[in-house]
């Protein structure tokens, strides 16, 4: 079989010597280490459906892969050596950019970054921005519908989407590309692989949206004191600034006291250290607004309402780039610092402040002084809920206690009507609990949908949804 994927791909296109397969066999965190059986890598959509047809004669198991930077374990093969890594890695040509049409149509390869970049030359915006952006790739946005600092004004990245080109199980390849903004002619099958972290078929390519650049841009660093100060401020902003509103981050105190301890270099905009901070961004495209002057003048009418305890508003590029490193440090410090647990939950915005209340103390329960390092985009409902080792406790004992802990931010997170995973997916990291909160309904439909697209089980196998036997003992 190796021998006929070389073929298609030519030498330059297949890997199977470990020290080549490797790299591709490690999840980013280095987190469920594998062993592929090969890498391979097609450079055109032909080439991808002749593979995944080869693959689907034989019984092999194919594990679609971006830029491996997702963080549950979807995109790297197990232990088995027999799972097989189709990277996406030299389809990476951005087809077209229409500036009438405020498209871009673009190779599940190509890096968000460049595609970022592409736009901006034909003076054109790409508003998804991720932490991860000069490695990740849009397939695997795609894939897991990735979210972002701005999300609260242009969505996810579904919503950056008007259509894919997919190479299905069997190797057919489904021509979905398209530019129309209305399309009302049945299921809009595109959504079905967005989201599908890879088990449904391969996103080859896709046709984005475009915005207008944004000409002037005022960046704030907002000193408050709760997260229900966060939630009033938000919708204050918003009904003054509307849709200009383009990031509202928040930031614990023990989160900015992490990134300051382990940057020391970094400075703190303000002099008191208040309880919450939020970084907020808006955005405009007309040159002819004075943006700053209004952006200043709504945030002194949040501090006369007492929203607000202290503002610094950026006065430079450079100024707004050192306020974003602090909430961009916030992993890396996190990994500095030693062992943590992470959880990616969202919850509806008017119920952040009560998530917060019940998850904190519960915590504290569970590990006495445990640090909640919890950031996250407030607009979105979206809280990165972390912990980090106090040093009271061995990394043993802390970690021995992770899944105490994942249990209560869980059900903290249900109770108030929230979801498990905002933006980083299932992967392997997440199924049980999938099976534990989302409808029982709404699995059923997945394995439906899974069994129809994918009867074989050959992408992306145990990804996302469990293996079926898991599923039947849990009913
Ligand atoms: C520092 C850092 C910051 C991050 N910040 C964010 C953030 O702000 N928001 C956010 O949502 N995520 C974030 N992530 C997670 C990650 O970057 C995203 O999930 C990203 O979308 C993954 O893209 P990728 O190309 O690396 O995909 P991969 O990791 O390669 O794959 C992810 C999943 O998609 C599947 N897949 C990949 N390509 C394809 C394809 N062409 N067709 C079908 N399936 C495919 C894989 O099988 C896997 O299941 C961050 C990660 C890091 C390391």
């Amino acid at each position: 079989m190796l021998s006929g994927l070389q073929r298609i791909v030519g030498p330059a296109g297949l890997l199977t010597e470990p020290e080549d397969t490797a790299a591709y066999a490690l999840e980013h965190r280095g987190n469920y280490p594998g062993k592929a059986l090969a890498v391979v890598r097609p450079a055109s959509v032909e080439e991808v459906s002749q593979v995944v047809r080869a693959c689907a004669q034989r019984g092999a198991r194919l594990i679609p892969q971006g830029g491996n930077t997702g963080l549950v374990g979807g995109s790297t093969p197990d232990d088995s050596g027999l799972e097989i890594v189709l990277s996406l890695g030299r389809m990476n040509r951005i087809r077209d950019i229409n500036p009438q049409d405020n498209t871009m149509t673009v190779e599940a390869g190509c890096i968000l970054q460049n595609i970022q970049e592409a736009a901006a030359a034909q003076n054109r915006m790409f508003p998804l921005t991720l932490g991860s952006e000069g490695t990740a790739t849009i397939g695997g946005n795609l894939s897991t519908n990735a979210g972002g600092d701005q999300v609260i004004r242009y969505g996810n990245t579904r919503e950056q989407a008007l259509g894919l080109e997919v190479v299905l199980a069997d190797g057919r390849i489904w021509h979905g590309l398209s530019s129309l903004r209305k399309d009302n002619t049945g299921y809009d099958l595109k959504h079905l692989f967005i989201g599908g972290e890879g088990t449904l078929g391969v996103i080859t390519a896709a046709t984005l949206k475009l915005y207008p650049v944004a000409r002037q841009q005022a960046t704030a660093w907002i000193a408050i004191r709760s997260p229900a100060d966060a939630v009033s401020l938000l919708s204050f902003l918003r009904e003054n600034l509307g849709d200009r509103v383009t990031a509202f981050e928040i930031m614990a105190r023990e989160t900015v006291n992490l990134v300051l301890m382990h940057f020391p270099a970094m400075r703190e905009p303000l002099p008191e250290a208040a309880p919450w901070v939020i970084l907020a961004e808006v955005s405009e495209t007309s040159v002819r607004v004075p943006l700053q002057e209004e952006f200043e003048t709504v945030l002194a009418e949040a501090m006369e309402r007492d929203l607000v305890l202290d503002v610094a508003l950026a006065a430079s590029e450079q100024q707004s780039k050192a306020m974003w490193d602090i909430r961009s440090h916030i992993p890396e410090a996190q990994r500095k610092d030693g062992p943590s647990i992470k959880h990616d939950i969202s919850v509806p915005i008017s119920r952040i402040a009560e998530f917060v209340e019940v998850a904190v103390p519960a915590m504290n329960a569970i590990v006495p002084d445990i640090r909640c390092i919890t950031f996250g985009h407030v607009g979105d409902g979206n809280l990165h809920f972390n912990q980090s080792k106090p040093a009271s406790i061995s990394k043993a004992d802390f970690l021995d206690r992770a899944d105490a802990i994942h249990e209560v931010v869980h059900e903290a997170a249900a109770s108030v009507n929230g979801s498990i995973s905002a933006e980083h997916g299932i992967g392997r990291q997440k199924q049980d609990i999938l099976i534990r909160y989302k409808d029982p309904v709404a699995i059923s439909l997945m394995v439906s949908i899974k069994q129809a697209l994918d009867p074989s089980n050959l992408l992306n196998p145990g990804r996302l949804l469990p293996a079926t036997d898991t599923l039947s003992s849990q009913g």
